[in-house]
């Protein structure tokens, strides 16, 4: 791969046109946060962190991604219909970790009522960071002897497919103006690959809503999706177009929002055959709308189940609407879900061999903290400050800024009950390649170092057979989203400014 000084050096003054053109495409195409300030006539909000120009990614570790996830898709779901896989793996977190508890005690009851329903549809991303090879003779500034390795996987209210594709029509845009190109060094178009994730998202709602079929219940005379939402969520504007798009196709789908916890128990009920009807009281329509299709972006947080939230999920999961994704569907997301399919053997269960293999190649080792021979080294590892370095300790907890990074691991443990370590799970550090960027967030507008990641989107729909095998009836790559940030931070949240949507400028060949 020929290295070239990238992102090429823009004068003042074409600098502050980019950085302009870039305020002005966001003011037109809603890549927003939040809202910060509203009056009568007009809305405030705050654009998401965007990197200023495309950064460097290798284009055969793009395809491999792209390439397996299918198999991931197929991964996820069978880990989804099989409890004993989904019990032996979370069973440490149960007695002190409340959303563990909440979930795994609503899938029982789930199962109790014998309501648990066959179809189910899986929006996963999968993401990763390209690892610097341990052989590399190169500096860390290339990319060009790395490797693929997941970061984590994601089950559950996936975000950023919305931003992402945003970013990248207006990284092609500022492209195919010529923005980047300076003297003989271009940025040619075929380079930024085409993003279609909210296509994609929507089609695949749009396919388990007209799977589920025609209302069942006599009162209702049409079915919807249903998007459960968190009412205060800062991100307001990355499922939004997933709504739109499904009202917005030729044989529209109606898509209706409602905050999760009270508001379900109000204007939602099931009939005596299970069938979720909802009935809020803004709808014109005088008979209740039947839901098709649960769309979950919200219940991922603890402070969610408190009884009313605890009622609100179960009567969801009880009712026969297909889920997005089902409970068991949601707890694959939990760090030890992907501890334990690291375990040698643990993907044959699910997987052929040769994609087992495909699978484990992006793997980092992840070990348990828990009493077993492994987990007790993996203790000595971590409680030690010269090698906890080269570790990140991760509760299952999702919402981001949950996990404690490298020298901060022994001081973090010793600061908690040791009954408490079995919960964590220690993973070796990824190294990525260091790069440069300029981004652009509400951090402020900053130059320097930055390490990026890849996140690939993948849909699917599927049945469970009699005997709990996994029919997929879709399975497809949704897409992919890419972030930045700069490289002396740990974290990638997007709502601290940190993370910053991105494009790959896609080098080298495909292999
Ligand atoms: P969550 O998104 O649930 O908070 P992640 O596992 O995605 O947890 O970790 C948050 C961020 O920390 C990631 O986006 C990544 O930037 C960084 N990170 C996580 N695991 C690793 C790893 N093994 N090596 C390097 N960086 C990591
Ligand atoms: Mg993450």
């Amino acid at each position: 791969m020929a290295e070239q000084a990238y992102p090429p050096e823009l004068s003042e003054e074409r600098l502050i046109s980019l950085v302009t053109q870039i305020k002005v495409v966001f003011s037109n195409n809603h890549t927003k946060l939040g809202l910060t300030t509203e009056t009568e006539h007009s809305v405030l909000s705050q654009p998401v962190g965007v990197s200023c120009f495309p950064t460097k990614f290798p284009r055969s570790q793009f395809q491999q991604a792209l390439d397996i996830q299918k198999i991931y898709n197929k991964l996820y779901c069978a880990v989804a219909e099989d409890d004993d896989f989904i019990y032996n793996a979370i069973k440490d977190l149960l007695p002190g970790d409340a959303l563990a508890n909440a979930l795994w005690g609503i899938y029982k009851a789930a199962k109790k009522a014998e309501s648990v329903q066959d179809i189910s549809v899986g929006i996963f991303r999968s993401d990763y960071m390209l690892h610097v090879s341990d052989d590399s003779s190169d500096s860390l500034d290339s990319i060009s002897n790395t490797t693929l390795k997941q970061v984590e996987f994601n089950s559950f209210s996936c975000a950023g497919a919305t931003h992402a594709n945003k970013v990248v029509d207006m990284h092609r845009y500022l492209t195919r103006r010529g923005v980047y190109n300076v003297e003989e060094n271009r940025v040619d178009l075929s380079s930024l690959p085409i993003n279609k994730n909210v296509d994609s998202l929507v089609s695949c709602l749009a396919l388990a809503h007209s799977t589920y079929g025609p209302p069942r219940a006599k009162l209702a005379k049409e079915t919807a999706v249903l998007f459960l939402v968190q009412p205060t969520n800062f991100n307001i504007a990355d499922e939004r177009p997933i709504e739109y798009g499904l009202w917005n196709r030729d044989r529209p789908v109606p898509a209706y929002r409602l905050g999760f916890g009270p508001d379900v128990l109000q204007y939602t009920r099931l009939t005596d055959s299970r069938e979720l009807l909802f009935q809020p009281p803004w709808l014109e329509s005088a008979s209740p709308i039947e839901i098709s299709v649960v769309y979950l972006r919200a219940g991922y947080e603890t402070y969610e189940y408190d009884q009313t939230g605890l009622d609100a999920r179960l009567r969801l999961e009880n009712s026969t609407a297909i889920k997005c994704p089902s409970i068991l569907g949601h707890i694959t997301t939990f760090k030890k879900v992907q501890q334990a399919l690291t375990k040698p053997g643990a993907l044959e269960r699910f997987l052929t061999d040769c994609e087992a293999a495909a699978i484990r190649e992006t793997f980092v080792p992840v070990f348990p903290l828990d009493e077993s021979a492994e987990g007790l080294q993996a203790r000595e590892l971590a409680g030690n400050p010269e090698t906890a370095d080269d570790y990140i300790l991760k509760p299952s907890l999702e919402g981001g800024g949950h996990n404690v990074y490298g020298e901060d691991i022994p001081g973090f443990l010793a600061s908690i009950p040791e009954s408490k370590w079995s919960s964590y799970i220690l993973m070796e550090r990824i190294q990525p390649p260091i790069l440069s960027n300029l981004l652009m967030s509400s951090v402020g507008i900053d130059g320097g170092e930055v390490v990026s990641e890849l996140g690939v989107l993948g849909t699917c729909l599927w049945r469970r057979g009699p005997e709990g095998q996994c029919e997929m009836l879709h399975n497809s790559v949704g897409g992919w989203t890419f972030k930045t940030k700069h490289a002396d931070i740990d974290e990638m949240s997007v709502v601290k400014g940190y993370g910053c949507f991105d494009t790959p400028y896609l080098v080298g060949s495909a292999e």
